[in-house]
């Protein structure tokens, strides 16, 4: 690449590198700046280190990395965020593609919103059934940023957990290195992908799975933010925003609030004196409460209107002390409600409302708590649904595993041969496994598995 080359291109109007557009803009599964990296040197046959030993470490002309490429490799992961180190990146590899929009392939929109000093995992993390998606359909195989945020651990396309093992070496791949090659081990470049039956079963089925891939959907909706042209608030309007929530759901109150967003009160009492603005994850708490995603908390799309609907009720309770004294018996709703909200956004499996009438000998749940009671209903039916799904996915399996073991053995795929095996006979009743059945029994007779 001498520099006589580069002036001739420039004049020509002509990029030095291929002019790779990004993938995945304006979407959750935004290609990382790193990806980019691996996927430009790819793209010239180049292998990784030999990009960025000759040509980005040359373009970036900063002297320590052309002494010691160590110090680049070092600052690496990092690359996705928002310093000095993925300003130098993006401006070089722009220069070198003539690409313009290399900054929403980095959280550098985000810098001034949410403060979280390890945002990015030091090991590299993956979604092995996207990663295999990718390459079924033909798409060019990347590395979404979402998987090097810390924390997210999920891949909210699959609703699974993300892989960090690599299934070559039995290692934690770190997150670059000379060998970096977007869907391959960074140690033993092994290929990741996987689309084993027992992998796309894994389910989300503790309390703590379901608040990581809420967290992981909130996560996407930042991606689709920071790779659109759509601008955050800026920090005065997050304070004034998150003021403003505090003050209708919880009519100012900061233990009340804290209490409702399972947070520190000392953390809330901080944000509401615009001292320190929160971490991702409580911003994630507050997108929970208010029922909102991410990107609509960050852009204010938060319609007032419906916050004073929603909370009305709420702040009709908070009437300031020494105006109306308290009945008794509203001070016991007051905490009832509260207790409510917090069983409602933090207890696994969500309860039924007859289940918590039960537990606090009040049958007057509907009538005081009209709003919250739908909401702990509906939230308790989507669960019961959602278990059902899963009891009839394992049922099928649990018949394919029969059909596929009977056919080995070259015996008859008959109800009874089949019921015969099952650990509760009585399922195959169920539509589903029937449907299961007959369809095994079609595809082996056409001998297509
Ligand atoms: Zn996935
Ligand atoms: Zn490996």
């Amino acid at each position: 690449m001498g520099e006589d080359k580069k002036t001739d291109l420039e004049i020509l109007g002509r990029s030095r590198l291929y002019n790779l557009p990004p993938i995945g803009i304006d979407s959750v599964n935004i290609e990382s700046l790193r990806s980019y990296i691996g996927r430009i040197a790819q793209a010239h046959s180049w292998k990784t280190s030999d990009f960025i030993n000759d040509i980005l470490i040359t373009e970036i002309k900063n002297i320590h990395y052309k002494d010691n490429p160590e110090i680049f490799y070092g600052r690496a992961g990092s690359i996705n965020g928002f310093g000095d180190f993925t300003e130098e990146c993006i401006k070089s590899l722009e220069s070198l593609t003539m690409c313009n929009n290399l900054s929403y392939l980095t959280l550098k929109k985000c810098k001034d919103i949410f403060h979280h000093p390890n945002i990015f995992h030091r090991y590299l993390r993956w979604c092995s059934s996207c990663l295999e998606e990718f390459r079924e359909r033909k798409i060019e195989i990347y590395e979404p940023l979402l998987w090097s945020i810390s924390i997210v651990e999920y891949c909210p396309n699959h609703r699974k957990p993300l892989n960090s093992i690599c299934p070559g070496c039995g290692k934690r791949p770190v997150s670059f290195s000379r060998k970096y090659s977007p869907g391959y081990c960074t140690r033993c470049e092994q290929w990741l992908g996987s689309d084993s039956e027992d992998d796309k079963k894994l389910c989300v089925t503790e309390m703590d799975s379901e608040w990581k891939l809420f967290v992981a959907e909130q996560m996407g909706e930042l991606m689709k933010l920071n790779s659109s042209d759509k601008l955050p608030l800026e920090k005065n309007g997050l304070f004034n925003l998150i003021h403003l929530i505090i003050k209708i759901t919880s009519g100012g109150n900061v233990s009340r609030f804290a209490s409702l967003i399972n947070r520190d009160r000392k953390r809330v009492t901080e944000w509401k004196l615009r001292r320190g603005l929160p971490n991702v994850e409580s911003l994630i708490a507050i997108c929970r409460l208010l029922e909102i995603n991410l990107q609509e908390l960050l852009l204010g799309n938060v319609n007032k209107t419906t916050l004073n609907k929603e909370y009305n009720h709420l702040l009709n309770l908070n009437i300031p002390p020494g105006q109306v004294q308290k009945k008794r018996s509203d001070q016991v709703n007051d905490s009832l409600e509260i207790e409510l909200e917090k069983i409602y956004l933090n207890e696994y499996p969500p309860p039924s409302l007859a289940e918590l009438q039960r537990r606090f000998n009040y049958y007057n749940m509907e009538r005081r708590f009209p709003e919250l009671s739908k909401k702990i209903a509906a939230k308790n039916t989507k669960y019961r649904r959602e278990q059902q799904k899963l009891r009839e996915e394992l049922i099928c399996k649990e018949v394919r595993e029969i059909i596929m073991h009977l056919h080995n053995l070259g015996e008859v795929i008959s109800e009874n041969n089949i019921k015969r095996r099952m650990d509760n006979p009585g399922n195959f009743r169920n539509p589903l496994v029937r449907a299961t059945w007959k369809k095994m029994k079609q595809l082996l007779e056409e001998n297509l598995i």
